[in-house]
């Protein structure tokens, strides 16, 4: 994959951190074609509310190791069990087209597509304590103390890696965190690498005597 007109960024976070609310608010805020959330390719089971093709792109593990021997897959891992992957020739296609791209992946994904394109955005979300995080794990349902303490070591092996990413945001105050949000991806815009590609016309004009 070579450098693209759209900018690709990398959201990850623990369970609990987050995440999804901000992509979901900050796409119905830009809804002007100009940013897209990647749909990843899983083995996992479907979640009640859950839409192949929109939340993900439900498969077998035989069809997730068939597009891994193809090639197609940009990054994958072993997430819980599951296996989780990002299309390569989606991301590609979009990227070209100018559009933002947000990858939702787990810090083992992220690595490996900095490793690809190191130009990539890497955005990290906390939560802003203990407390908070297991009260966010615990209020989805009534799972036992064990279940908890489960995800509660699954966020842990997460957050591990928050240093390996470029920017962090402790999601404390939702509307601040999707204000800082927001702020990285707009400062990207106008790197200038990003817009002299954008506006080539514009600088010759400028520059004509
Ligand atoms: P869930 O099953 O709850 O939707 O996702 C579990 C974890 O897998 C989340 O941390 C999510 O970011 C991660 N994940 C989802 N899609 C991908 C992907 O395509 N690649 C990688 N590496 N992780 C993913």
């Amino acid at each position: 994959m070579s450098q693209a007109p759209g900018n690709l960024f990398i959201l990850a976070a623990p369970s609990g951190g987050g995440k999804s609310s901000l992509i979901k608010a900050l796409l119905a805020k830009y809804n002007d074609g100009s940013m897209q959330v990647s749909v990843s390719t899983t083995t996992r089971n479907m979640r009640p509310g859950e839409q192949d093709g929109v939340h993900y792109h439900f498969v077998s593990k035989d069809q997730f190791q068939q597009q891994i021997e193809a090639g197609n897959l940009f990054e994958w891992a072993e997430v819980f069990g599951n296996f989780y992957g990002t299309s390569k020739i989606v991301i590609e296609q979009t990227l070209q087209q100018g559009i933002d791209v947000f990858l939702d992946i787990d810090w083992q994904g992220a690595r490996q597509v900095k490793k690809a394109l190191p130009q990539t955005h890497s955005i990290f979300i906390a939560p802003p304590s203990q407390e908070t995080l297991r009260k966010r794990l615990t209020g989805r349902g009534q799972d036992s103390e064990e279940v908890i303490e489960q995800r509660m070591a699954a966020a842990r092996s997460e957050i591990e890696h928050f240093n390996e990413f470029d920017y962090i945001i402790v999601n404390d105050d939702f509307e601040q965190a999707l204000s800082e949000l927001e702020h990285i991806v707009l400062a990207q815009r106008c790197l200038q690498t990003q817009q002299s590609a954008k506006h080539q016309q514009l600088f010759k004009n400028l520059l004509q005597k």
